[in-house]
Formats: structure tokens, sequence, C-alpha cells
């Protein structure tokens, strides 16, 4: 007779998380089901300086981009080289834009504007967009320092109508919806929703480019969501609160006469 098997087999090892193979995230976050099943193609190319301290952020949305859109190029550092753009003609201009919002020495052309200056059909020349992947800080600092190569290529500054601007409180899925990164500016967007939009204005079909975007980010954020812990109350309050409660407990007890 064979020995009786124990009721509860002990515990498996705790095994590695297991990332997907084609989206690379954690099967937990998988996101297959909305990145499009081929990639997006576009005639705009789309290339994403991408600062290396934002590869380590889990919800850095760049890796995203490049799944869902046939012409995304990354490119890991902190400056753009002219050999990032091998056999650039800038023979019409703009040829080229990068998004970053206007300071007073460097205007810039808001995306409705741009759309009366580059003309949006398939026979006009594509556009090259340019991103910058990055904090603030750093995204200062790596537009500084590509800024020879952003004049020689004849690149136009570009921002979005509304997201940059310090007073907006809204204006970006992870404002309005959930904060799971914070901002140093309340209406900042992440570069898939910037990379989003900016698609919207200068692609045929960039409406619903948008929208197929904008599905990726809203259910990484929402997947995101179920992993967040929730929020305890400040010790501050607590104790406030704590000591209310003592205080209506005295009341009460004063009141039944004890
Ligand atoms: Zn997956």
């Amino acid at each position: 007779m064979e020995p009786k098997q124990p009721a509860s087999s002990p515990p498996p090892p705790q095994r590695r998380r297991q990332i997907c193979c084609k989206c690379d995230r954690p099967q937990t976050v998988c996101l297959c089901h909305v990145i499009p099943a081929a990639a997006l193609p576009t005639r705009t190319k789309i290339i994403i300086l991408h600062h290396p301290h934002e590869s380590q952020h889990k919800l850095n949305t760049t890796p995203l981009l490049a799944k869902s859109l046939l012409h995304v190029t990354t490119v890991p550092g902190r400056r753009l080289l002219p050999a990032h753009f091998p056999n650039y003609e800038n023979d019409q201009s703009p040829r080229a834009i990068y998004l970053f919002p206007p300071s007073p020495s460097s205007p810039a052309v808001t995306l409705s504007n741009l759309q009366s200056l580059v003309p949006i059909n398939r026979e006009a020349a594509p556009l090259t967009l340019i991103v910058f992947d990055a904090t603030w800080k750093h995204a200062k600092e790596m537009v500084r320092a590509s800024e020879g190569v952003l004049r020689s290529i004849g690149a136009l500054r570009v921002c979005l109508d509304t997201g940059f601007d310090e007073t907006i409180g809204g204006g970006s899925i992870y404002d309005s919806e959930l904060l799971l990164r914070k901002e140093p500016f309340g209406g900042c967007v992440s570069t898939l929703e910037a990379v989003a939009r900016c698609l919207r204005a200068v692609e045929p079909d960039g409406m619903e480019i948008e929208r197929k975007l904008i599905e990726v980010l809203r259910e990484m954020v929402r997947l995101q969501a179920g992993f967040l812990k929730p929020v305890k109350p400040r010790p501050k309050l607590l104790k406030k609160n704590q000591t209310k409660e003592k205080e209506k407990e005295r009341e009460k007890n004063e009141s039944s006469g004890f």
C-alpha cells in the first residue's frame, strides 16, 4: 500500500515573476490585448531620445509606443547626434518638429497652428517627430545639448495646445484619472499621450491612431491601479481624529452620567 499523501503539499518555492514574451511586461499587467496586433504604420517618423533614467521607470510609456507604432526609433541617450539623422535633407521646411514647451528665447508653434503650416495629406513630405523622454529637468538639458543638431536639420519647436501650462490642472490622463507618477507641473502628459496628440494633428488617419494609442495607455493605468496600495491617512490627521473620537466618547460618557 502506498503511503498517504499529506493533505496539503508544501507551497512551491517562490517563482520569479513571469514576463510576457510579446509585450515584455509582467504577465499580471500584460497589455497584448490592447497593443495593436500589427504595429500601426505612420507617415511620420518618430525619434524618441530616451534618457537612461527613464528606462528604469516601470510606467514609462516609450516601450509601448515602440510596440504600437511601426516607425518609432528609440535612441537611448542624453543628446541627439548628427548620426541619428542619416541622409536627412533639409530641403523642405519644416521637415522635422520637436515637442517641447516654449521659452522666452525659443518660442514654439502650437499643434493647432502647425496644421496650418504643414499640409496634412498623403502627398506631402512626411515629418520627423522628435520627442524627449525624460523628467523636465533632464529634458531641458537634453534639448540644450541637442540644439546644434536641431538647428542643422531645421527642426521646428512644437508644443501641445494646453498640456504644458503650469496653471492648468487637467490635460493629462495621469492627472485626471490617476496620479501614478508625480510630475512637476499639473498639466504634464506622458510621452505616449503627447505623441498620440501630435499624430492626431499631423497624420491623415491621426484620430484613429490617437484613439488606439490612448486605449493602450488607459489599460496600462487601469491595470496598474490594481497594484496601488491604499493611501494611509497621514499620522497627524489620524492623531487629530483619534483625539476627536476620544472627546466624543468623553462627552457621551459625561452625558450618560458616568
Ligand atoms: Zn503581453
